[in-house]
């Protein structure tokens, strides 16, 4: 509202609502209630989507402190994705799991991922008949979750009476043990074996734990003798899981196990231009070689640096050029590229894995989701860094060293007590410390 015109405010601004939020991924509505004819709305929308959408995206990513992405549809859209949900939601569990921006069609192949990409279009294209299971490995950001995604979809929108589930690991590991609290095992053996694909990510956080290793295994089973096609990612290939069971272990290895490698300069290059393309922006050769140069390991981190310039550079009215590049990359292309363990590191982790703003979890809010967050930070702060309790009160906006010792000894308790809370705890410290 401060940065344009107050008539412009009202016309453009003032009928976009909410619609959902899936991690950073936000899509909204426009919805002109004085002209609800569907050419004007997409008039409206495009309009909006050129003049204003990095400017929402700026502040959003802004007041959020994480980097999000805007999607902004009509009325008639909405209506029309709410009958897809309701109509899918009765074969199809994996669709509300899904980021609809996970497709094929949005995935570029380079060398470091063609066999991955591959192997997986064949998968999508024949459950269950070419390669089972499919294992798919990779370092963080390099596409394993996108592919994983893009195969439901196909699978989906071919046949939507097939039954697909895609969950990650941690999931599956929460409801099972939600399930044995609850003495609701057949109905976990239910939701998890009476379906055509399963697709699970991340399973390194599977392994490791003798009793979700063993369901996961009966899983695997029963699935893999119904002819069902199975798909895992990992971040490591099975030779590498060292707690794996061996008979774990043989299944991963029987089917595919294909990797995706960190990216060729070309194939950064090449996402970089789909990118661009589809956020609109602008760049100039010098700093699309300055990003791909730079960005060395993660798609992801490509990406986060896109939508950060292209925020960035709209907001402060700033030309793109290398020297921009430079100083609004700095965070992230650091020289050393080990990262060093602080408490503003993990809140950033925290924050990304259970949707709890930085903000939130430094601010003085009580609300059960943001206590619980911070509780997190302040245990792991403790356990993982070597900063002292009053250290640690500070970064999480000046709190003194009884408060931090009074969250630490909840979470004590909640770890002890809430095998939920200690899972989530285990996987957050793998994700802080992945060696
Ligand atoms: P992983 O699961 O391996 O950690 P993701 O699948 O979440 O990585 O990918 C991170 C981001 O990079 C996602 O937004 C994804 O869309 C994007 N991405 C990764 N590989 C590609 C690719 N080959 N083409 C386009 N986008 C990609
Ligand atoms: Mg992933």
């Amino acid at each position: 509202q401060h940065d344009i015109p107050d008539v412009s405010f009202k016309t453009w601004i003032v009928p976009i609502q909410p619609y959902s939020v899936d991690g950073d991924n936000i899509t909204l509505v426009y919805c002109n209630k004085k002209d609800q004819s569907s050419s004007s709305a997409d008039l409206g929308i495009s309009y909006i989507e050129k003049k204003y959408l990095s400017l929402l995206e700026a502040t959003t990513s802004e007041v959020l402190n994480r980097i999000c992405h805007l999607r902004l549809i009509s009325d008639a859209e909405k209506k029309k994705e709410e009958t897809r949900k309701t109509s899918n939601s009765s074969n199809n569990i994996a669709i509300q799991n899904l980021n609809p921006a996970y497709v094929f069609d949005t995935f570029v192949i380079g060398n470091n991922n063609n066999l991955a990409h591959a192997a997986s279009l064949a998968v999508a294209e024949t459950p269950g008949q070419v390669y089972n299971p499919l294992f798919i490995y990779g370092g963080v950001g390099l596409g394993k979750t996108h592919l994983m995604q893009a195969i439901a979809h196909y699978i989906i929108d071919n046949d939507p009476s097939k039954k697909v589930l895609y969950v990650t690991s941690e999931t599956f590991t929460n409801e099972l043990i939600e399930s044995v609290k609850t003495n609701k095992n057949s109905e976990f053996r239910n939701k998890y074996r009476n379906i055509d694909v399963l697709l699970i990510d991340d399973i390194q956080f599977i392994i490791g734990k003798e009793s979700t290793q063993e369901e996961f295994f009966h899983t695997f089973n029963a699935l893999y003798q119904d002819g069902k096609q199975i798909v895992i990612s990992s971040d490591r290939p099975p030779k590498e899981m060292e707690t794996l069971s061996d008979r774990l272990r043989t299944r991963f290895e029987s089917g595919l196990p294909v990797d995706i490698q960190i990216p060729t300069y070309e194939t950064k290059m090449a996402i970089i231009n789909k990118k661009a393309e589809t956020l609109k922006i602008d760049l100039p050769n010098d700093v699309k070689d300055y990003v791909a140069t730079n960005i060395k390991s993660s798609i992801r981190e490509l990406e986060g640096a896109l939508t950060k310039l292209s925020a960035f550079s709209r907001l402060s009215h700033t030309p793109m050029t290398v020297e921009f590049a430079e100083t609004t990359l700095k965070d992230l292309i650091s020289p050393d590229s080990k990262k060093e363990i602080t408490p503003e590191y993990i809140i950033q982790i925290v924050s990304e894995h259970t949707h709890v703003s930085a903000d939130d979890i430094i601010s003085k809010k009580r609300s059960a989701g943001i206590a619980y967050a911070r509780q997190i930070v302040m245990y792991l702060c403790r356990e993982m860094t070597s900063a002292p309790l009053q250290a640690i009160g500070s970064a999480l906006g000046g709190r003194d060293h009884t408060t931090v010792i009074h969250g630490i000894s909840k979470m004590q308790e909640e770890v002890a007590n809430n095998p939920q809370t200690k899972e989530t705890v285990d996987i957050l410290i793998k994700k802080i410390n992945p060696d």
